[in-house]
């Protein structure tokens, strides 16, 4: 298989995570073994010349004396057509994917390790870039590393001290008739001196880390004990749902069942009115690992819901043995639902599906009353923007509870 043919095999898939997922759908000696073996194939296979390091469970260093000679691009084809070939392993094939960092041997190096710890920061941008999965080493890189390697030690203080981090809640309405239909619980970070940090970039962060399992169980806690605490249903009878991610990282992960269920049994929440929302490049990334898992937390009671739904490059077979209730349309082709007709396209197919295959369509990013217009024309089931409100805290989320409907603002 060639470089490309790697590459879409795992769109959005860090590697790490990746080889979770498979750890805990093939069992860990199997996973082990599989590792073993790769070891084996690479060093029978590849040439004496090109100097290869594992850096990491599934990070590779590639040591090269000039990294924009064209050799250098065969060699990673090479190295990443024998990283993509199955396994066999007592009767199953095993698939890992890694990523690989290129370095050049160069003299300003005075040990080994300066040249492999240079090498393991490109292939951690090779994971997080999760393009091609492998990165030339760049001077820049190393900043970028020192800074998650801050970010990473103060959400770790942050995890401890438990203060910084709240929950804000949006809420996700019936675009019929504006109804209240749930809330989508969001993570928020207040940094003491950064200030308010984006989710996206302290989730990647957490996600990299391994901090993701303990904070993602922390958003499950408060928001499950939050959902105990509110009323069963609005003033016009409508049962509502709060829903909260999970990450590629936590669904890898081998005590999720487990923790997802205690939780619900310390905090009494209605597992009915809790929705599990997972991306779809997650679930792709291993899709029979995840069937399974997927089924397991369903024998819960909850729902399942595919999160950035048409982003991840979905196999339509998969997508019908998945035991999910919702698709979540990423918020990109509700944005271009004017401008473009392919977004709408993409818009009208899925809900078209989502009623094919009996599951509730919900549309994210919902902005303005022309997108409202053409998703009420397309019949999606529930909506969730600005349009109607952007995550409030607790507070506020009760005083919409209290109504059972939310006012579109009238501004942004
Ligand atoms: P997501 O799960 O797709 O969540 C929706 C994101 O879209 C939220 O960003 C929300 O504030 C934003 N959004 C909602 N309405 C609109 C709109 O009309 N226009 C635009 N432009 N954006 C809108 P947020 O809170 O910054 O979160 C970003 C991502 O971070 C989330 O995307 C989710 O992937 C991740 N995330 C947030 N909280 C958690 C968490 O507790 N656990 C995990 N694993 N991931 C989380
Ligand atoms: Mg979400
Ligand atoms: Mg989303």
């Amino acid at each position: 298989m060639n470089a490309s043919g790697w590459t879409n095999r795992c769109p959005k898939n860090p590697g790490a995570a990746h080889f979770e997922i498979v750890r805990s759908s093939v069992g860990h000696d199997v996973a082990d073994r599989a590792l073993a073996a790769l070891a084996q194939r690479l060093a029978r296979e590849l040439p004496q010349t090109e100097l290869v390091a594992r850096l990491g469970t599934v990070e590779f260093g590639l040591v090269v004396s000039d990294p924009s000679d064209p050799s250098v691009d065969a060699a990673v084809a090479h190295l990443q057509s024998l990283l993509a070939k199955p396994i066999a392993v007592e009767g199953r094939e095993v698939v890992l994917s890694g990523s690989i960092g290129i370095v050049r041997a160069d003299k300003q190096y005075k040990a080994g390790v300066e040249i492999l710890r240079d090498a393991a920061v490109a292939a951690d941008h090779a994971r997080a870039a999760r393009a091609t999965g492998h990165a030339r080493f760049r001077e820049p890189m190393r900043a970028r590393a020192v800074e998650a390697q801050r970010m990473e030690s103060d959400l770790r203080h942050a995890l401890e001290a438990g203060d910084q981090l709240s929950l804000s809640y949006q809420p996700i309405v019936h675009l019929e008739d504006g109804k209240l239909a749930g809330f989508e619980a969001l993570a928020r970070w207040r940094h003491p001196e950064r200030g308010l940090v984006p989710a996206a970039d302290f989730i990647e962060v957490a996600e990299q880390t391994g901090l993701v399992i303990p904070l993602g169980l922390t958003v499950l806690e408060r928001a499950c004990a939050q959902l105990a605490a509110w009323p069963k249903s609005t003033p016009l009878g409508v049962p509502f749902f709060v829903s909260v991610n999970l990450s590629a990282r936590q669904l890898g992960h081998p005590t999720l069942v487990d923790d997802v269920s205690r939780v619900i049994e310390q905090t009494g929440a209605d597992p009915r009115r809790i929705k599990l929302e997972i991306t779809e490049s997650a679930v792709m990334a291993d899709a029979s690992a995840a069937v399974d898992i997927l089924r397991r937390l369903k024998a819960l009671g909850v729902g399942l819901a595919v999160d950035d739904f048409g982003t991840g490059y979905s196999s339509l077979s998969y997508l019908t043995r998945l035991p999910v209730d919702s698709l979540k349309i990423d918020q990109s082709f509700i944005a271009a639902i004017h401008g473009s007709v392919e977004s709408r396209g993409v818009v009208r197919v899925v809900t078209e599906l989502g009623r094919l295959l009996r599951l509730e369509t919900i549309a994210e990013g919902v902005e303005t009353a022309g997108d409202l217009e053409i998703l009420r024309i397309l019949a999606c089931d529930l909506g969730q923007g600005f349009l109607f409100s952007r995550p409030l805290d607790p507070e506020d989320a009760t005083s919409i509870i209290a109504t059972g409907k939310v006012e579109r603002r009238k501004t942004l």
